[in-house]
């Protein structure tokens, strides 16, 4: 366990960002985290894959890795299984390991970049499901105390693109593992209008869990820009949710708006409201290296040299924008780290 000094973190954020750490601390193992006092350090970053961040140009701190790998099944019974899985491990491998070691239930979450111990902080979401459905615990080590405690699922209070551990826990905790309970029993999920459509396009679909996987990856390799291509961290903004009663007044101005209930009100896509009001494909100026995606108009990409400056301007002026045309105000999905 070496610490390094001015190390560029440019290769491991989506975005592309030039960015450089004071201190990076290559994370192995839960010791790695405990033994060493790092309360010199009073800026600590935690960091995955980098695939939901915007990155400063310097960070003046301390950057842990978390590079804690490997999964395994540690409980099995008549009805369910639990298994382990280290924080450091890629999402969709892990995805794809359980699928091939016959435990299903994530296939809808199959190509979502990043690691798994990011997952439970935005609670990922994506075609009908989100982590929380299968989530039980979590081990996690307080660098201030030095200690290891677990968070079960309740204490995470899941909720759309947010938890407690989001809000309240964002500094000085790092999640090392992660414990999913699933049930024997598989329940797939097609409700989504993508996956029902690419079902009935496709001959002789047979429902099956490798199947829905393969669905779910085809799906996403089309509509999202790829980072390794274009730096980006997916959907920039979440998909307000507003009473029933502003949302109908809405629809008598803008009558092609989508929303869908949802257990606090209706959502409605973001993406339709920045689509509507002109910014799909386009920048703040001339000289700007950040703009919305002319694939997709929730996702912010990086022009070439983007700074952390000209994707928070870029994202301000969005924000003001539907917020005048709209009276909604959208809210980051992306952290900002200043
Ligand atoms: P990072 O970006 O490294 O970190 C994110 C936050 O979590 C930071 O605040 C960081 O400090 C904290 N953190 C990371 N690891 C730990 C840890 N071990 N302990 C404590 N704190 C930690 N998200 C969705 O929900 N659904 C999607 O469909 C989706 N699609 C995407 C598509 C693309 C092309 C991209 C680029 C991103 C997409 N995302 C999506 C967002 C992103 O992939 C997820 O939020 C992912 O879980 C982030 O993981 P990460 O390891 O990259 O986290």
């Amino acid at each position: 366990m070496k610490l390094q000094f001015n190390y560029s973190l440019k290769e491991i954020n989506t975005f592309g960002i030039e960015s450089t750490a004071e201190v990076y601390l290559n994370v192995k193992k839960v010791w790695n985290l405990i033994r060493p006092d790092y309360s010199i350090y009073h800026n600590q970053l935690i960091l995955g894959g980098g695939s939901n961040i915007v990155l400063p140009e310097r960070f003046d701190g301390i950057v842990f890795r978390v590079n804690i790998t490997g999964a395994k099944i540690v409980k099995e019974t008549a009805n369910y299984r639990i298994v382990r899985v280290g924080a450091g491990a890629s999402w969709h491998k892990f995805v794809k390991s359980l699928i091939e070691a016959g435990v299903y239930g994530f296939e809808n979450l199959a190509l979502i970049p990043g690691r798994v111990g990011a997952a439970p902080i935005q609670n990922i979401g994506a075609y009908g499901i989100e982590q929380e459905k299968y989530f039980y615990s979590a081990e996690i080590v307080d660098l201030a105390k030095r200690k290891r405690f677990f968070m079960d699922k309740d204490e995470f209070s899941f909720g759309y693109r947010n938890s407690f551990f989001k809000q309240e826990m964002k500094s000085g905790f790092v999640i090392t593992h992660i414990h999913y309970k699933f049930p024997l029993k598989w329940e797939p999920n097609t409700e989504y209008k993508d996956i029902q459509n690419a079902i009935s396009n496709t001959e002789n679909f047979e429902l099956t869990p490798n199947n829905i996987f393969k669905l779910v990856c085809d799906i996403r390799s089309k509509k999202l820009p790829d980072p390794k291509e274009t730096g980006n961290a997916g959907s920039f903004f979440k998909n307000p949710i507003v009473n029933q009663e502003f949302y109908q007044n809405l629809l008598l101005t803008y009558p092609d708006l989508t929303g869908y209930s949802d257990k606090d009100g209706m959502k409605i896509s973001a993406a339709k409201l920045i689509e509507k009001a002109g910014w799909k494909g386009r920048k703040l100026n001339e000289n700007s290296q950040a703009g919305i995606s002319d694939k997709h108009s929730l996702v912010i990409i990086n022009l070439g040299n983007a700074t952390y400056h000209d994707i928070f301007e870029l994202s301000e002026a969005v924000i003001n924008d539907i917020y005048d045309k709209y009276g909604i105000r959208l809210e980051r999905e992306v952290n900002m780290i200043s």
